[in-house]
């Protein structure tokens, strides 16, 4: 038994053709973020700070569809959702709707720590944020020309996607990729495990292009993208409503305890078998410090690594490539 974490920013159709542009500051990101939790475990700060910390890093690159890179409503607004918990008290914490909140991760955790509830959203959620004191900006500074260009491509293809290739709804004519090739922009969580199997698993996003003002996604319902327990801890990405359908972090949990199936056992059937291809993918540890990062997506952006010396960074399932210098 170790300490092991797992991150990722999103799932979903990334063609293998992604430019390097594109391609280079998902993955530096994710190794510099990899780092920060490593070390953080190492110096055994608490997995449910070093989730939170690791989701904040990825909701402040405007790579990822979080934070400052939250694509928009159909609207031209931006509605952010996160949430946090932890393994061991099943304590957890969830905020949807949110405008001007910096670090929506941080909100969930408060919402989680000091108040009688789990889930706040919209007008309330933003006024606990300005009662918290938490950083807030103006909504426009999550307004980004790439988001623009990306709801208006959306708009245009009359579709709700976290792709370009990839309708959600509205059968539509199969539109070309954007000019730059930029095809996807993820979602991120974080899971983590410390040697005396303490688990924690914290997602964060901004949803899907050209959504509904008011749709709320599977990341911040607690058991649909975000959960975690004494056995492990689970961060989904994909396609939101097909998560909230399989109840995809819960069912990988309930897989462990009630049939004492392993990690990998548990998070391969969810993904292959009990979800439509190509809407789900998520990262998992276990109390035993095992890691698992399956997704039935054309790829998946994600990261890994564990106190046996093992990292690895990845997008699809040809490029694996083991990175020693995290450790
Ligand atoms: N699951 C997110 C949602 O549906 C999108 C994503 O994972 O990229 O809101």
């Amino acid at each position: 038994m170790g300490w092991a974490i797992a991150l990722h920013g999103g799932a979903g159709d990334i063609p293998l053709s992604l430019p390097p542009d594109r391609r280079q500051p998902r993955e530096d990101a994710l190794r510099r973020c990899l780092r920060i939790g490593v070390e953080a475990l190492k110096s055994q700060m608490p997995p449910l700070d070093v989730v939170e910390l690791v989701v904040r890093e990825l909701e402040n690159c405007p790579h990822y569809n979080a934070g400052r890179g939250s694509v928009l409503t159909s609207k031209g607004t931006v509605e952010m959702e996160a949430a946090i918990m932890d393994g061991n008290t099943k304590k957890c914490g969830a905020v949807s709707g949110l405008t001007t909140v910096v670090n929506a991760i941080s909100l969930a955790r408060l919402v989680m720590e000091k108040t009688p509830h789990i889930y706040l959203a919209f007008d309330g959620a933003e006024e606990f944020a300005k009662e918290q004191g938490v950083e807030t900006v103006d909504s426009s500074h999550f307004i980004t020309p790439e988001n623009i260009e990306r709801l208006k491509q959306a708009k245009e293809a009359n579709r709700v996607q976290i792709d370009y290739t990839q309708p959600i709804q509205n059968d539509a004519k199969k539109e070309p990729p954007m000019p730059n090739g930029d095809t996807q922009l993820g979602t991120v969580g974080c899971v983590a495990v410390d040697s005396h199997g303490n688990l924690a698993s914290a997602t964060s996003t901004g949803g899907l292009v050209n959504k509904m003002a008011g749709r709320i996604g599977d990341t911040p319902l607690i058991g649909a993208g975000t959960y975690a327990n004494e056995f492990c801890a689970v961060s989904a990405t994909g396609k939101g409503e097909a998560i909230i359908r399989g109840t995809v972090a819960r069912d990988v949990a309930a897989m462990m305890e009630f049939k004492g199936v392993s990690l990998e056992e548990a998070t391969k059937c969810i993904v292959e078998e009990r979800t439509p291809k190509g809407t789900v993918g998520l990262v998992a540890v276990s109390a035993k410090g095992e890691i698992a990062m399956p997704y039935n997506t054309t790829g998946m952006f994600r990261a890994c690594a564990s106190e046996d010396g093992y990292s690895e960074i990845a997008i699809w399932s040809s490029d694996l490539k083991e990175v020693s210098d995290v450790h």
